[in-house]
């Protein structure tokens, strides 16, 4: 799963590669970029260069192996993973402090002696997850990791961190994958030519569809807002916008995934209308069919931001959809 051949961000690999070597890697790194695009894995890489018997991260050595298991292991001698969890998807300080995650807490890990030729790294996944608590558990090592020791924060919503988290980060900055990178590897799951257009569009250089079933999810959504901002009913078109309860992701994550849908759709309205061709290719005559309408765009961009803001303190996910919705029926 960390096949060097079907992962970009080629520039943000050597260089942290080199920092590292020459003794220059900051102690607390915060990867940031769209969701899907492999931020992690280029995380974990560093770690597993360290495992691997050849010090490259070759994939088939019994070192690499140890981080190509299903589902991936929270700790190694050199790792610790720690991943949102619940319903919430929260991390909490009973993993930061407690023993939730591994005897003594996180901090206490983070001291303990490294072993040979290797640092020890953390990686916070969606760290925008840390709950205030667990937060300001970690604000003093941030500020200052033992020596050895790498905090690794990976966050598609960074907006959503307290400051002083951030602040104590370097910002390693991702961009999406390359349309072709992203459709290679899409190709090799699995996915035929025919969708290649619709994926694609979908999928912005992401790599968040793989599976079909959130591409089909993310193709209904998005032609249920489509049908909305055409005229129909909330009550028609609103099942499929609303979160799937027995998904793994969080329903705030799901909400903020759908809304940003029809952030695009609208973008993509904008764009039609000052005669530009619209992102959402595939979804032309439908998006030309909005754009011809009266709606004007401010109001639901408001709504949406305003949404997106408060998400993680709002469970009422009807009530927001319907007022997003509301707004598109000028
Ligand atoms: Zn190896």
């Amino acid at each position: 799963m960390f096949d060097p051949a079907i992962f970009g961000h080629q520039a943000i690999r050597q260089r942290l590669l080199e920092r590292l070597e020459g003794g220059k890697l900051s102690g607390s790194l915060l990867f940031v970029g769209p969701a899907g695009i492999g931020k992690r894995r280029v995380a974990m890489e560093l770690a597993q260069r360290e495992l691997c018997f050849r010090r490259n991260a070759c994939g088939q050595c019994a070192g690499c192996q140890l981080l190509q298991t299903e589902p991936l292991p929270l700790e190694l001698p050199n790792l610790l993973r720690i991943v949102p969890e619940g319903k919430a998807g929260l991390i909490k300080i009973g993993t930061v402090r407690g023993d939730d995650l591994v005897e003594g807490g996180v901090i206490r890990w983070a001291h303990q002696a490294s072993m040979a030729n290797a640092h020890r790294w953390i990686v916070l996944e969606d760290a925008h997850r840390l709950n205030g608590a667990s937060a300001n558990m970690l604000l003093k090592i941030l500020e200052e990791p033992p020596s050895g020791t790498h905090f690794l924060l990976v966050t598609h919503r960074p907006e959503m961190m307290l400051q002083t988290i951030r602040s104590r980060c370097e910002r390693i900055s991702f961009q999406p994958l390359k349309a072709a990178e992203a459709w290679a590897i899409a190709k090799a799951a699995g996915w035929e030519a025919a969708d290649e257009a619709r994926w694609s569009a979908l999928s912005a250089g992401t790599l968040r569809y793989l599976e079909a079933e959130t591409f089909q999810r993310a193709e209904a959504q998005l032609q249920a807002w489509l049908a909305i901002a055409a005229g129909a009913t909330i009550a028609e078109a609103s099942e499929s916008l609303l979160p799937d309860k027995t998904s793994d992701t969080a329903q705030s994550e799901q909400m903020a995934q759908c809304l940003e849908l029809l952030l695009r759709l609208l973008s993509d309205v904008a764009r039609l209308r000052e005669g530009r061709k619209p992102e959402l290719a595939p979804w032309q005559s439908e998006l030309e069919v909005v754009a011809s309408k009266p709606l004007e765009l401010k109001a639901p961009l408001d709504a949406i931001h305003t949404a997106l803001r408060h998400l993680a303190r709002n469970p009422f996910a009807e009530s927001i959809l319907r007022e997003v919705a509301l707004t598109l029926r000028s």
